[in-house]
């Protein structure tokens, strides 16, 4: 006997053992039976023809009903069915079949199934990759939209606050004013503690504000001739207290470059450098050390900016670089600018990176990794173009910046 009729003397059992097993609730079961029976049609005809592609049409159609729920739960569904109507084939026969007829009907299905399973495995894998990647760009579609958000908010909060606190800012500077023509007295100690206050907020709502500018590539620039040694020297200064306090080491080496002109906007850059520079007093321990040096690079100037604190690991030295992107533990923040390990808004980095960016230039950070026992230390390093001349304000906008000397103003 053929094995396609072998197949047919088993149908009745087999197409009643598999909707048992596979169908439950009579709905499914009706529209199940018909799927099955056009795949056992499907297999005869394969048998007799000698050509496992008559199994194509069904098996596609299977495969390729895969419903997104089954996606979501991670469901294996075709290739577990197929697995399952295989054992049932195989028991069927067993049980109505003497062995050599079995033998020969599993001699000859076999490789069908083997060729059905490998489709259906592959149609089933490409429909699960196209579902990821669509899931994946769904998620980047809202993560885009949820940092718009947070930006949007941002602008909006600082702009808010800045109101109030203009008016508070004026009251007590009148306070502090009106104050010093009358006796000196314990007042002018919680005068002071509200006006370190005031400044205080006021740095983290132009922070905010910077880094919506930033977003929303709208950091104008003033470009005016710099040298960055007299820059830096100046910055020393201006933390020589912080310096102090910490028992710093600051090595400010006069590096090839530091005394030639460039053009760039010196409050910007500026404030990148102070950035980089109040991190490197916070995150290095009392008596540590901090050197400034550079180079000349085609085109640009270096500066590297290295301590010997905390460090950071290799997998967050580029997160550092986003908004809120800090590594620390919420609870150890602190408004003091230089307390050791004291965090701030998370804003400081994301802020030079977009000031050195805005300049045509790139800033990054190199550590050997993350040891609060065996300070490894960070370098920080900027790169800033060598601007012999301010930009041509019609470029400008390639960076995303608006300059201050021109049209785009
Ligand atoms: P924060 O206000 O938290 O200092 P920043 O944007 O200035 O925010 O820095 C982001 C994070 O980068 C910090 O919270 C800190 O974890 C890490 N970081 C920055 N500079 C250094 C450094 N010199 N050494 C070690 N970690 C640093």
């Amino acid at each position: 006997m053929g094995v396609a009729e072998l197949l047919e003397r088993i149908q009745e059992p087999w197409s009643s053992r598999v909707i048992n097993r596979l169908a439950r609730g009579s709905g499914v079961r009706e529209n199940f039976q018909t799927q099955i029976n056009r795949f056992y049609d499907s297999l005869i005809q394969a048998i007799e023809i000698g050509d496992p592609a008559w199994l194509d049409p069904v098996i596609l159609d299977w495969a390729t009903s895969t419903t997104v729920s089954d996606l979501s739960e991670g469901q294996k569904n075709i290739t577990a069915i197929l697995n399952q109507i295989f054992t049932i084939t195989y028991e069927t026969a067993r049980e109505n079949l003497s062995e050599s007829d079995a033998l020969n009907l599993f001699g000859t299905i076999l490789p069908l199934f083997t060729y059905a399973l490998e489709k259906v495995a592959r149609i089933e894998m490409e429909t699960r990759v196209s579902y990821i990647s669509k899931e994946l760009s769904d998620i980047q579609k809202r993560m885009e939209q949820l940092d718009k958000s947070k930006s949007n908010f941002i602008s909006v909060a600082a702009h808010e606050l800045k109101t109030p606190l203009t008016l508070i800012e004026g009251y007590s500077a009148m306070l502090r004013d009106q104050n010093k023509k009358g006796p000196a007295g314990q007042i002018d100690v919680l005068i002071d503690g509200v006006y370190n206050g005031i400044t205080r907020l006021r740095g983290i709502i132009d922070d905010m504000i910077d880094v919506s500018l930033i977003d929303n590539k709208l950091l104008s620039l003033n470009f005016q001739p710099i040298w960055l040694g007299q820059l830096l020297s100046l910055l020393r200064t201006e933390l020589i207290g912080s310096f102090a306090t910490r028992k710093q080491i600051i090595d400010l080496n006069k590096f090839p470059g530091s005394d030639q002109m460039l053009f760039a906007d010196p409050e910007r850059i500026y404030q990148a450098f102070r950035n980089i520079l109040t991190n490197a007093v916070k995150y290095t321990p009392d008596g540590g050390t901090i050197s400034i040096d550079g180079r000349i690079l085609p085109g640009f100037i270096e500066v590297t900016i290295s301590d010997t604190g905390i460090g950071i690991a290799p997998e967050s030295q580029d997160r550092i670089f986003e908004k809120f992107g800090q590594l620390g533990n919420i609870s150890l923040h602190s408004s003091g600018k230089t307390k050791f390990k004291g965090g701030g808004a998370g804003l400081g980095l994301p802020i030079a990176k977009g000031i050195i960016e805005a300049h045509g230039g790139t800033l990054w950070a190199e550590s050997p990794g993350y040891d609060e026992s065996n300070f490894p230390g960070s370098t920080f390093h900027i790169l800033i173009p060598m601007r012999t001349e301010p930009p041509d304000p019609k470029y400008a906008k390639l960076f995303g910046v608006e300059t201050e000397l021109g049209e785009t103003k």
